[in-house]
């Protein structure tokens, strides 16, 4: 176990958890491009996205549609913007980022 948010999954460090399941986590991302950004990640430990098993893949993407759908209704916004970046942390996630405007990012 290595990466940060296997660290998250574990419990060893904290998170604002806001969707559960088996396999899959949700979170508030602790450096949020816009109000309500959360992360949803396997808890499996794998680096990128593309290398997951197409179960889990499969899985974690309608994950991420259940808690768009609660985020959409929890925070004001236009739509659920919808990101695969990958750069910083090495461990498969999607950023939803909730927008009403383009300036709401604060890249
Ligand atoms: P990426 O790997 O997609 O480039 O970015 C990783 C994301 O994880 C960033 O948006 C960053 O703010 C977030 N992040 C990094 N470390 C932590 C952490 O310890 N807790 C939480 N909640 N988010 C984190």
């Amino acid at each position: 176990m290595s990466t940060i948010f296997s660290k998250i999954v574990a419990g060893e460090i904290p998170a604002h958890v806001v969707a559960e399941s088996v396999d899959f986590l949700a979170f508030l991302d602790i450096n949020p491009l816009a109000t309500g950004h959360v992360l949803v990640i396997p808890k499996k430990e794998v680096d990128y996205l593309f290398d997951l098993d197409d179960e889990t893949y499969t899985g974690l993407q309608l994950f991420a549609k259940i808690v768009a759908a609660g985020l959409k209704k929890a925070v004001p916004c236009k739509r659920i913007g919808v990101a695969v970046i990958g750069l910083e942390v090495p461990h498969a996630h999607i950023h939803l980022i909730p927008l009403q405007n383009v300036e709401d990012i604060n890249f």
